[in-house]
């Protein structure tokens, strides 16, 4: 069978949306790159980023970590409507909506759109770039503790 998107598929981020970064509970969990990453832009250590930006998400028997909210349900990052971690956000955030479960079928593709306004309009994304976002996140697997 074809490939749903082997046409490419157009998605950009509409200006002064910011609905995946807030508005609903959510999570954002984070991988080991990730947490590397936000710990040399916030130049703390893990321990302490950790501590200051996180909770920790009881899965039975293991803990994922993921990035705290403000009262108003926006991730701790979402300053003025606009990411202030932008060029070391983790991978979660990078490579949406190019996620494994979006891109399982044209259907939850079109599903996703009803929540997301850049889906379908805007940027083209050839297969080989979706295919590379999609590939970005195996392998990076969340960051698990005990
Ligand atoms: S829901 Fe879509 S348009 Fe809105 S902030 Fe997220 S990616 Fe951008
Ligand atoms: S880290 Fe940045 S891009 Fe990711 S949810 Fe938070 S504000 Fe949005």
């Amino acid at each position: 069978m074809d490939c749903f998107y082997a046409d490419g598929l157009k998605f950009s981020c509409v200006e002064g949306c910011t609905y995946c970064c807030g508005v609903e509970p959510g999570y954002v969990f984070l991988s080991q790159d990730d947490l590397d990453r936000l710990c040399a832009k916030t130049s703390l250590s893990a321990e302490r980023f950790i501590e200051r930006y996180c909770h920790k998400v009881n899965m039975g028997s293991f803990k994922l970590v993921s990035l705290l909210e403000q009262p108003n349900y926006d991730c701790i990052f979402l300053k003025d409507r606009r990411c202030s971690v932008y060029d070391a956000r983790p991978i979660q955030c990078r490579t949406y909506p190019f996620w494994p479960a979006i891109m399982d079928s044209e259907e939850s593709w079109k599903e996703e759109g009803g929540s997301c306004p850049g889906i379908g309009v805007g940027r083209e994304y050839s297969q080989e770039e979706i295919d590379e976002l999609l590939s970005l996140q195996r392998g990076r697997e969340p960051l698990m503790l005990d």
